[in-house]
Parts: structure tokens; C-alpha cells; sequence
């Protein structure tokens, strides 16, 4: 059975259910541990959404709306997915976990989309509590990408498909390795992956939310598949 760290968040439970409900196990692991603690008996590493990423962690001074940051767990994610990569395990970020995996790998953010990107659209729902789910805007897929053929059930003409969309910072310039595999209509990033990874996949939306009703189970069922074998 395939233990999956889930990097510790407030709003961890929809985290945890997605990956209990695809039949693996979960850890929670914090800063409170060390990097080699954090990973002993873990086939995968799922990386959270939450706060910005202090902008020093890619060279740059901070925007006035980069809002409350978390030194203490930059350090430890930052860490934890550089040495996840080295290992080799399957990878799978969630909003800030996107951005996490991004900055570790030489990347860098966009700290506030409306005032940073002309003519973005909106991506910063603020939703019911119980509605974390609704959708908010269409992404657009790459062809012969890992997403397409996880999501093709989903897609609409073949390439589009609508997600939730719960954040203000957005990926600026791509860390070297990566490929931009998803992008919403305004070109904000929604996706990357590391071609030729076991499993190396971060999105900008929140797939976890969907974890009773299945629409992007796909994603976890195929990140769990990788980090079993
Ligand atoms: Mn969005």
C-alpha cells in the first residue's frame, strides 16, 4: 500500500479523504520533523495548498498584498521536495504546492494577480465554506500531456475542462525542468509536470475538494498508482 506525506495545512481533511479514498494511506508531516523523519515509509509526497511563499525564497522583495507568510514551513517544503525529487517519488502539488515545487526548482511567483497581470480574469472565488467545489473558470490542456490522459473523461473539445480556483499568486517565470501543461484563458498558469517523473504533477486548482463526487479522482488514483509500485 502505497503512504502518501500530506504536508500539514488548515484545511487538511479534504487532503486526507482524497487520498483514503483511493485506498492509501496517509501522513502528516510538519516542521516539527526533520526532512529524513518527514519521508521514513513514504511512496509519495502530496504538497498542500496555504500561504504565499516568502517572495526572498525567489529573490524578490514583497508585493504590499503577499499576504501571511510561513518561514518555518517554506524551509521544511522546500527541503522536503528537493529531496523527495531525489528519491525519485511521485509528486503531486496543490496550489501552493504547485508554487512550492516551482520555487524549489529555480521558478519563480507572480505575488498578485489582479495587480500584477493586465486583463486577468478572476481567479480568487471566495466560496461558501460548503461549496469549496464550485466551479469558477475553464483551463485549457495540453495535448499528449499526463493531464489529458488522466482528465480525458472530463474534456470538453477535447482540450478544456472547468476547475475551482482559490488563489491571487500565480506562477511567473517555469523552473527549467517543467512543462506548462494547463493554462486558464488570461494565461495564467494551471499546470505543470516534469516529463519522464514517475509522477511529478502540480496543479493551480483544488482537486481535493471534488474527493465525494469524483471529477478529478483520476489524479489521485493515478499519483497512488505511482507511489505503489
Ligand atoms: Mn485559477
Amino acid at each position: 500500500m502505497a503512504t502518501i506525506a500530506i504536508t500539514e495545512t488548515r484545511k487538511l481533511e479534504d487532503y486526507r479523504q482524497a487520498i483514503i479514498h483511493v485506498g492509501s494511506e496517509p501522513k502528516i508531516v510538519n516542521h516539527d520533523m526533520t526532512i529524513e523523519q518527514a519521508l521514513d515509509g513514504v511512496t509519495g509526497l502530496l504538497l498542500s495548498g496555504g500561504d504565499d511563499v516568502s517572495p526572498a525564497r525567489y529573490n524578490e522583495t514583497a508585493h504590499a498584498t503577499t499576504g501571511a507568510l510561513a518561514p518555518e514551513r517554506d524551509e521544511f517544503e522546500l527541503a522536503l521536495v528537493r529531496e523527495a525529487r531525489r528519491r525519485n517519488l511521485p509528486i503531486f502539488g496543490i496550489c501552493r504546492g504547485l508554487q512550492v515545487m516551482n520555487v524549489a526548482f529555480g521558478g519563480t511567483l507572480i505575488q498578485d494577480i489582479p495587480s500584477q497581470v493586465q486583463g486577468a480574469g478572476e481567479h480568487r472565488f471566495t466560496v461558501p465554506p460548503h461549496l469549496p467545489f464550485e466551479l469558477a473558470h475553464e483551463i485549457w490542456i495540453e495535448k499528449d500531456s499526463l493531464l489529458a490522459t488522466l482528465l480525458k473523461d472530463r474534456l470538453v473539445d477535447g482540450d478544456s475542462c472547468e476547475v475551482n480556483s482559490r488563489h491571487h499568486q500565480a506562477l511567473g517565470r517555469i523552473a527549467p525542468e517543467f512543462r506548462v501543461t494547463a493554462t486558464a484563458p488570461d494565461g495564467i498558469v494551471e499546470a505543470i509536470e516534469l516529463p519522464n517523473a514517475r509522477f511529478c504533477l502540480g496543479v493551480q486548482w483544488h482537486p481535493e475538494n471534488f474527493w465525494r463526487t469524483g471529477e478529478f479522482r483520476a489524479l489521485f488514483e493515478d499519483f497512488v498508482a505511482a507511489a505503489s509500485r
